[in-house]
């Protein structure tokens, strides 16, 4: 049998299953982070859809970044990420991890999340409501389904471009991957 069809089959049994569960890691920078209790709990209750908090880096596949980020909360959200298991990915909340938002010409925060991260998605609003909340989720585990969130290929692809940005923000940053 064909090595790569062995591979791609394999590959949409992994892809299926990681969307039936996924351990997220809610990074609680900024406004947004308090949309995510009423998502988490009884009304809007996120995890009959498969989705629940992670204790860990090395648990979680979901990075959510809830808002503005400043620079020295952006070496630990790095190293966060370099921690999780692949596959990973990354979401960003509201305006301000796209392009600095309110922010936009603040000294301390950063501009675009994609810059540093890989992103595989962003969800609109300032700050997003559960409703928004749970639909984007819903539709990243559709890309994962369809073997589309594919942000943790695009960081190890494009390495030195990610490295390149975030030590021109902090200098020398400590390196797991
Ligand atoms: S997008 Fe709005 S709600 Fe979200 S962190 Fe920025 S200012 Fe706060």
């Amino acid at each position: 049998m064909n090595n790569n069809f062995v591979k791609g089959s394999w590959q949409e049994i992994l892809d299926w299953a990681q969307n039936k569960s996924i351990n997220m890691l809610h990074y609680c920078t900024g406004c947004g982070a308090i949309e995510l209790p009423p998502t988490m709990t009884s009304r809007y209750d996120m995890s009959r859809f498969g989705i629940g908090p992670a204790a860990t880096p090395r648990q979680a596949d979901l990075l959510l970044v809830t808002g503005y980020l400043s620079t020295k909360t952006l070496r630990r959200l790095i190293y966060t990420y370099e921690q999780m298991q692949a596959p990973k990915f990354v979401v960003g909340f509201g305006s301000c991890t796209i392009n600095g938002g309110m922010y936009w010409d603040s000294y301390n925060t950063i501009k675009q999340l994609d810059k540093y991260l890989p992103v595989e998605m962003y969800i609109a609003g300032c700050m997003p409501r559960p409703e928004a909340i749970l639909d984007g989720l819903l539709k990243l585990k559709k890309m994962i389904a369809d073997g589309e969130a594919d942000g943790y290929q695009r960081y190890q692809d494009n390495l030195e471009y990610y490295h390149q940005n975030q030590e021109a923000v902090l200098g020398e940053v400590q390196r797991t991957q």
